[in-house]
Parts: C-alpha cells; structure tokens; sequence
C-alpha cells in the first residue's frame, strides 16, 4: 500500500473514496464536514439521512458510506472520531477504530485509493502529534490486497510538518 501526503482540500481529491470527520448526527457540521457536504450537494445528506433513520446514530469509531454527490470521488466515507477529552488510552482507542473501520469499509467497496483528512484534530481537539502517529500507525499495519493507495490529506501547516516528519518525506 503506497502512503502519500497532500496538502490541501479533500473536496478536491480524485481517489475513489474520501473520509470526512462527521459528528454523531450524521447531519453535517462545520470544518472538512461542512466543506464535504457544501461541495457534494444535498445527495451526501439525503443518504446521511436515510443511513439515520435505519440505524440512529453513527457511534464515534464506526463509519458509514454514501455516494459523492458532486466531488470526484465516488464515495464518502464518515467516520465520527472522539471528542478530546484528556483520557488518553480511550480517545486513542477511538480514533484507531476510525482509520480501521473506515478501511475495512473500503475494502468491503472495492476501494483502491482512499484519502484521509486528520480526524479529530480540528473542533475536536485531539493532540495533532498523536493524532498523526495512531493514524500512521493504523494505516501502516493495515494489510490490504485491494487498497493500493492511501492519501493523508493536510489542511494546516502544522498537521502537515507532522506527518511529513513521521513518514520521513
Ligand atoms: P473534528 O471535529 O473531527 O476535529 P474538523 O473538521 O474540525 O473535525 O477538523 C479535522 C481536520 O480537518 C482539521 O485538521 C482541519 O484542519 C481539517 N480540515 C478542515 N477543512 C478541511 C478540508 N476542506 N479538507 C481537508 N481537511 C480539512
């Protein structure tokens, strides 16, 4: 699996899937998830809501798919990652489950690339630095025969000094 990093927009990234940093209600929110749902029109959240009304919520480490609606990927992956609370080992957990389970989602989609924003890490507050490393992490130790590629997307300076640090570019 080739790892790259790019700084910019998610909205703008042509892989087959995006992940967006989505809250709870599934209803849209502001930072990548305001931008997702602004530049893929009101499909994205027609099926967000449709995903709702059939199963609740979508718990914080889980994640659900829908189509792209106008961006040029073809799907959207949401995953809901911890709010920082200070309890290290549970929020690390957390924002583990997210980068696997939105993975494995992909995988179940035929996905060959997938692009990730750094979840939790705006609004959300989790420390960048281990934010970064649990992200890295996951995705290295993620043995696919289906993903072949895996795009951090950076939207901050700092975020992206990171992660060029940790995956020595
Ligand atoms: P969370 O609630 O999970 O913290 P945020 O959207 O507030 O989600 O922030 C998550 C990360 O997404 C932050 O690092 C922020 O800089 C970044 N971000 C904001 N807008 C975009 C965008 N359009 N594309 C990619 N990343 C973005």
């Amino acid at each position: 699996m080739k790892i790259e990093l790019i700084k910019g927009d998610i909205t703008k990234i042509r892989t087959d899937a995006i992940v967006n940093a989505a809250n709870s209600s599934l209803l849209g929110g502001g930072g990548v998830d305001g931008a997702i749902h602004r530049a893929g029109g009101k499909r994205i959240l027609e099926e967000c809501i449709e995903i709702r009304n059939k199963q609740g919520k979508c718990k914080t480490g889980e994640a659900v798919v829908t189509t792209a609606g106008n961006l040029p990927a073809k799907y959207v992956i949401h995953t809901v990652g911890p709010i920082w609370n200070g309890d290290e080992k549970k929020c690390s957990l957390l924002l583990a489950s997210c980068y696997k389970n939105s993975l494995k989602l992909a995988e179940n989609l035929d996905v060959k690339t997938i692009a990730f924003p750094n979840i939790s890490t705006g609004v959300y507050r989790f420390p960048k630095e281990l934010a970064a490393k649990i992200a890295v992490d996951k995705v290295k130790n993620f043995q696919s025969e289906i993903i072949e590629k895996v795009v951090f997307v950076c939207f901050d300076d700092e975020n992206e000094m990171i992660y060029r640090q940790l995956l020595n570019l």
